[in-house]
């Protein structure tokens, strides 16, 4: 942990930072917790200095965002699967108002339990959980 005295001068080389156009990474120096910035192709942290690129606690955190970066991208599949689901009962609410119109000017048996048949599978789709 860092003391009030050093955290206000950190705040300010921070404020610096930014107004330097460096980045606040996502993130932190793995010895005193403050944001990591990222200028130039450096990895400064206001308290402990710069890092090298590659520096082991640098990297330590680099598995951590990509840790994060992985567990977005899950969550972006997931939404992408979540978007097929919705077009899927989409199609196949459209193919069962077909089927029910096409059921009610059907007169042979036959055809009428190949078309059941074929909304019974639907629905079990359409309102699987
Ligand atoms: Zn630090």
């Amino acid at each position: 942990m860092i003391d009030n005295e050093k955290r206000e001068e950190a705040l300010k080389k921070m404020t610096e930072l930014l107004l330097s156009r460096a980045t606040m990474l996502k993130y932190h120096c793995p010895d005193c917790k403050l944001p990591l910035f990222e200028k130039d192709g450096k990895i400064i942290c206001v308290n402990c200095g710069e890092f090298m690129l590659g520096s082991e606690d640098v990297q330590e955190e680099k598995s951590e965002a990509e840790i994060i970066k992985n567990v977005e991208e899950k969550a972006k599949l997931e939404h992408l699967h979540e978007d097929k689901i919705e077009l899927l009962n989409k199609i196949l609410d459209e193919k069962l108002l077909e089927l029910l119109e096409k059921l009610k000017s059907e007169s042979s048996v036959r055809e009428i339990i190949v078309i059941l048949d074929a909304i019974k599978k639907i629905l079990e789709l359409r309102y699987k959980k």
